[in-house]
C-alpha cells in the first residue's frame, strides 16, 4: 500500500515534480534529443577501447577528475584551476543552483529555452524570472534582460540557445557583466555547431563573473557518457568542488572523456558534415509549403508548420522518425525541434516531409 501523505513529507520545494520524460519511442531513426547521430570517428574508437581497458574498476575515481581537467584546459588555454566537470551539463547546472541560488534568490532565464535551468532552480528554492524572446523572432528582449538581472543572483542564458538555435549577442553578456552585479552563465552546450570565433570562454580570464557551461553529449557524440563541464573563475570553481557530489563523475567516464577530448581533432569532420547538412536542410524546408524556420547554429533546427503535432506523430509512425514535438510549450505552438542527423537520415526525414505535405 502506498505511502498516503508522501506529498506532505517531501520537501515542499520539491512536491509535485515528475520524471524527467524524453518523448522517447524506438524509431528507426531518432532526430529528437539533439544528440550527434553519427558513429564516433573510428580512431576515437579505438583509443576509447585502450583506455577503458586500461582503467581498474575496484578504486573509487579520483573525484576532482584531475586528468580530464587538464585536458580540457590545454584546449580550452585555461588552468585546471578555471575548470569543473560533473555528470553531464545537468549537473553542473543543478549545482549551480544549489550553490549559488537558495532562497530570497533569484535566477533570470530567456524562454523558450532549456526547461532544467527552470526546473532546478524550483528545486533550489530559487525564484525564477522569465523575460520572453519575442514571439515572433524569439530575439531577446535585452533592456528587460538587464533590469531583470540587476537584483537576481544568476542569469542563464544559452548560445546557441536550445530550441531556437540562436546565438547571444556578446554585447548583451558585455552590458550585463558591466551594468549588474549578477553571476552570469552562457549555456555552450552547443558552440562546436557555431562558427569557431562564437565562443565567450577566452572572456573568462577578465570577468570573474562569467561561467560557461560545455558538455561532450553534442558534438563529442558522447550524450551516453555524462560528461560536461564549466569553465569559470578559480573561485566559483572551488565552490563547485567544495559541494559536488564527491564521485559522481566515474572512472569509465573519466577515462573516456579524457581520450575523447585528447582526440578532438578526429571530430572537426563529422561537426562540418553536420553543419553542411544543416544548411541542406534549411533549403530543403524552404521548399515545403507553410514552413516557418529560425536561422541555427546549431545541431538542430526549429520549425513551425500547420498541425505540427501530427505531422510529428505521423512521421513516427508511418516512417520510424522521431522529432521533438513542441506544440504544447508556451511560445513555441505548432512547432517542432529536428536534430540534423546524417545525410542518410536527413533524406528520410526529407522524403517523409514530402510525402506527408503532399498528402499522401
Ligand atoms: N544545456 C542545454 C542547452 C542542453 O540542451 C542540454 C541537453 N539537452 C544540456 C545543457 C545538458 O546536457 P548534458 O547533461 O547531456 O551535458
Amino acid at each position: 500500500m502506498p505511502l498516503p501523505d508522501v506529498d506532505v513529507r517531501v520537501r515542499p520545494a520539491l512536491a509535485g515534480f515528475e520524471p524527467y520524460d524524453p518523448a522517447f519511442s524506438p524509431c528507426k531513426v531518432n532526430l529528437s534529443a539533439n544528440e550527434n547521430t553519427h558513429a564516433l570517428p573510428r580512431a576515437v574508437r579505438e583509443g576509447i577501447a585502450a583506455a577503458l581497458v586500461r582503467t581498474p574498476l575496484n578504486r573509487y575515481p579520483d573525484p576532482l577528475a584531475n586528468e580530464l581537467r587538464d585536458e580540457l584546459a590545454a584546449w580550452h588555454g585555461v588552468a585546471r584551476e578555471n575548470v569543473m566537470v560533473g555528470n553531464g551539463g545537468d549537473e553542473v547546472l543543478f549545482n549551480l543552483l544549489f550553490a549559488f541560488g537558495g532562497q530570497g534568490r533569484r535566477l533570470v532565464v530567456a524562454p523558450p529555452c532549456f526547461e532544467e535551468y527552470k526546473n532546478f532552480a524550483k528545486m533550489c528554492e530559487t525564484e525564477v524570472v522569465e523575460v520572453w524572446r519575442d514571439e515572433q523572432s524569439f530575439a531577446l528582449d535585452e533592456d528587460a534582460l538587464v533590469r531583470a538581472a540587476s537584483d537576481a543572483a544568476l542569469v542563464m542564458l544559452t548560445s546557441p540557445n536550445n530550441p531556437t538555435g540562436d546565438l547571444v549577442d556578446p554585447a548583451l553578456v558585455r552590458r550585463l557583466l558591466d551594468e549588474t552585479d549578477a553571476l552570469v552563465m552562457l549555456d555552450e552546450a552547443y558552440i562546436e555547431f557555431a562558427d569557431a570565433s562564437a565562443s565567450l570562454v577566452p572572456w573568462i580570464r577578465e570577468n570573474p563573473r562569467l561561467m560557461i557551461l560545455r558538455t561532450l553529449s553534442k558534438a563529442f557524440a558522447l550524450a551516453g557518457l555524462r560528461c560536461g563541464y564549466l569553465i569559470a573563475d578559480r573561485s566559483v570553481v572551488d565552490v563547485l568542488a567544495a559541494i559536488r557530489q564527491i564521485y559522481s563523475e566515474d572512472v569509465l567516464a573519466q577515462a573516456v572523456a579524457t581520450e575523447a577530448v585528447r582526440s578532438r581533432a578526429e571530430f572537426a569532420p563529422v561537426v562540418a558534415e553536420i553543419v553542411a547538412e544543416r544548411g541542406r536542410l534549411v533549403e530543403e524546408f524552404d521548399r515545403l509549403p507553410g514552413v516557418t524556420q529560425w536561422p541555427s547554429s546549431a545541431n538542430f533546427i526549429l520549425v513551425r508548420l500547420p498541425h505540427a503535432a501530427e505531422v510529428r506523430a505521423r512521421l513516427r509512425d508511418e516512417f520510424s522518425i522521431l522529432v521533438r514535438d513542441f506544440s504544447y510549450a508556451p511560445g513555441l505552438s505548432d512547432c517542432m525541434r529536428i536534430t540534423v542527423g546524417t545525410r542518410e537520415e536527413n533524406d528520410k526525414l526529407l522524403r517523409a516531409l514530402h510525402r506527408i505535405s503532399e498528402g499522401e
